[in-house]
C-alpha cells in the first residue's frame, strides 16, 4: 500500500481497502472522481482477502437489492475472467451436494444450475446440482483492485479512523466501507462478527471443480475453490466471535472433512491459514446517511446545506457474499454520490 496522498484533497474519501472500499473507489475514480482510500488494514489483511470466493448469496440482505446488486457483479466477473493470471478472477464449473434431500436455491436455478447426475454425486451424496461460476482468487484480485484503482489516480493511505466526522474534514464526500469495523466507528449494534477460517493448500492440479457442501443443517462448512494449483477449503461459521487468532484444530478439521469427500486433496501441501471476519447485518446499509434531527451534525445530503458537512454514504453490513454483490453496489454508490451533488462531484 502506498502512503501517499499525491491526489491533493479529494473529493471523495472511501474509508476501506477491503473488496466493498476498493471497488467502489474504482468506479468513482473510474467516473472521473479525485478519490483517496483510506484504510486501517491493508487489502491483503482484510475479510475480503480471507474469502474463498465464489459467485453467491449467503449470509446478506434485503433478497431483491441482493439479486440485483449480483446480476451487476457477474458479467463483469466474466470479462475479468479473459485474464485470470492478472485478475485472478476465472469461471469454472462445480457441484453443490446435499447428504439429505434438498432443492438447489432460486437463486442458483436461475443462474442456470441443473442437477447433478448420479455419477456427478460424490459417495454418500443423494442430490446436488452444477453450474459455471466467478471464483476469485482474492489476495490476487486485491492487488489487481488496486493496482486499477491506482491506474485511474486513486491513492491508498494506510490510516484508522476513531470517527466518520474525523474523516469529513477530508473530503465532501465519505464513503464507509469499513465492513466489520463500523460496528464501532458508525457506531452500528446491528454489525455482528462471523467469524470464518480457510486452510490454503497447494494440490498441484488435483482439484479440476469447485465444491461445496449444501446440507439443510451441517454443523459445518465444507467446500473447496482451486485457484490454478492451490485452493481454498474451508469453513466455518462462528457467530460472535471476533477472534483473528487462527485456530490449528479448526484447520485440522477442516483438512479432514475437506479429504474425506474429496480424496484428491489427500497429501497436498498446506500453505497456510486465513481468517476473515464477515461483517453481518440484517440488510446491507447503503444508503446516504441523514443529518441527525436537530443537530449541527457532520453530515447530511447537500441539500441541507452543501457548504457545510460532508456527504457520507454507508457502503457495509454485507455478511457472507460482498465480494458477490461488490460492483452493484459500488455502481448504486456512484448514483448516490452524483444524487447528493457535493461540491467537487
Ligand atoms: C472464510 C470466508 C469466506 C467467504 N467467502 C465468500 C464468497 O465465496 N463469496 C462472497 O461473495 N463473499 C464471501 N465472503 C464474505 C466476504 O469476504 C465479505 O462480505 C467481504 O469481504 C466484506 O468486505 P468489506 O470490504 O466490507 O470488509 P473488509 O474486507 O473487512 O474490509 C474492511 C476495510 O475497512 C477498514 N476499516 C475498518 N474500520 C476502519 C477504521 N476505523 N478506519 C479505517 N479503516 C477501517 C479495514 O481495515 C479494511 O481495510 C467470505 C468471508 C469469509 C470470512
Amino acid at each position: 500500500m502506498s502512503a501517499s496522498d499525491e491526489v491533493g484533497r479529494p473529493d471523495v474519501v472511501v474509508v476501506g481497502a477491503g473488496v466493498i472500499g476498493l471497488t467502489t473507489a474504482v468506479v468513482l475514480a473510474e467516473a472521473g472522481l479525485r478519490v483517496r482510500v483510506d484504510a486501517e488494514r491493508p487489502p491483503g489483511a482484510t475479510t475480503s482477502a480471507a474469502a474463498g470466493a465464489t459467485w453467491g448469496p449467503f449470509m446478506i440482505g434485503p433478497e431483491d437489492r441482493v439479486a440485483a446488486w449480483a446480476a451487476t457483479s457477474m458479467p463483469i466477473f466474466e470479462e475479468l475472467a479473459a485474464g485470470p493470471d492478472e485478475t485472478g478472477v476465472a469461471v469454472i464449473e462445480g457441484t453443490h451436494q446435499s447428504l439429505t434431500p434438498t432443492q438447489a436455491p432460486r437463486w442458483a436455478v436461475a443462474a442456470g444450475a441443473r442437477p447433478c447426475t448420479e455419477a456427478e454425486l460424490r459417495p454418500g451424496y443423494v442430490v446436488g446440482w452444477r453450474r459455471r461460476s466467478p471464483v476469485l482468487d482474492m489476495p490476487r484480485y486485491l492487488a489487481w483492485l488496486e493496482r486499477r484503482f491506482t491506474h485511474a489516480g486513486g491513492a491508498v493511505r494506510a490510516h484508522a479512523y476513531r470517527s466518520l466526522d474525523e474523516a469529513a474534514r477530508e473530503a465532501s464526500v465519505v464513503v464507509n466501507c469499513s465492513g466489520i469495523g463500523a460496528a464501532s466507528l458508525v457506531p452500528d449494534p446491528g454489525v455482528t462478527p462471523v467469524r470464518g477460517q480457510v486452510v490454503v493448500v497447494r494440490h498441484g492440479g488435483a482439484l479440476r471443480e469447485f465444491f461445496g457442501d449444501e446440507t439443510p443443517d451441517a454443523p459445518e462448512l465444507t467446500y473447496a475453490f482451486p485457484h490454478g494449483d492451490t485452493a481454498v477449503l474451508g469453513g466455518t461459521v462462528q457467530r460472535g466471535d471476533g477472534s483473528l487468532e487462527p485456530s490449528p484444530a479448526v484447520s485440522e478439521a477442516i483438512l479432514r472433512r475437506c479429504t474425506a469427500v474429496l480424496p484428491e486433496l489427500r497429501g497436498a501441501e498446506v500453505l497456510g491459514t486465513r481468517v476473515g471476519l464477515r461483517p453481518a447485518r440484517e440488510q446491507v446499509r447503503l444508503e446516504t446517511a441523514e443529518r441527525p434531527a436537530g443537530t449541527d451534525g457532520t453530515y447530511g445530503p447537500a441539500r441541507t446545506g452543501g457548504t457545510g458537512g460532508a456527504v457520507l454514504i454507508h457502503n457495509y453490513g454485507h455478511g457472507g457474499a460482498g465480494v458477490t454483490v461488490s460492483w452493484g453496489c459500488a455502481a448504486e454508490v456512484l448514483d448516490l454520490v452524483k444524487q447528493a451533488g457535493a461540491p467537487g462531484c
